[in-house]
């Protein structure tokens, strides 16, 4: 390792965003900060924590939260459905029409303004079934 100069705050957020982007998935603070770290082995979570909720703000990347786990990061910004495996925590992109409708439902029930949805299908993935089935 070179980089013996912290990077100024404008690079530590092009560093947070550039590994939300480039991941295949969908990750935790936790994950990202580990990732992040390998690059600038100076930055610490509450920085890259910060970070992701400014970028979340902005709408550069999207904060998922799941009910009862750690908020996951997404670089889609566009509204999608997700898939999770109970097992495995996997985490994939669905876009399920159903939604829009169950949206509609939401806002005739309750009578809010409804401004973003979000279904999580929770189940096992074809890795696991195929662990346990083969
Ligand atoms: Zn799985
Ligand atoms: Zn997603």
């Amino acid at each position: 390792m070179t980089g013996s100069k912290p990077f100024r705050a404008t690079t530590q957020r092009a560093g947070v965003l550039e590994v939300v982007q480039e991941a295949d998935g969908h990750l935790t603070a936790g994950e990202i900060f580990e990732r992040v770290r390998q690059r600038d082995s100076r930055i610490a979570y509450g920085t890259v924590y910060r970070t992701l909720h400014l970028l979340a703000e902005r709408g550069l990347i999207q904060e998922l939260t799941f009910a009862d786990a750690a908020s996951r990061y997404d670089k889609r910004v566009d509204r999608h459905d997700h898939v999770s495996c109970r097992e495995c925590g996997l985490i994939l992109d669905v876009d399920v029409p159903i939604a829009l409708i169950a949206r509609h439902v939401a806002e005739e029930q309750s009578g809010f303004a409804v401004e973003s949805h979000h279904t999580v299908f929770a189940g096992r993935c074809p890795a696991c079934r195929a662990a346990t089935t083969g």
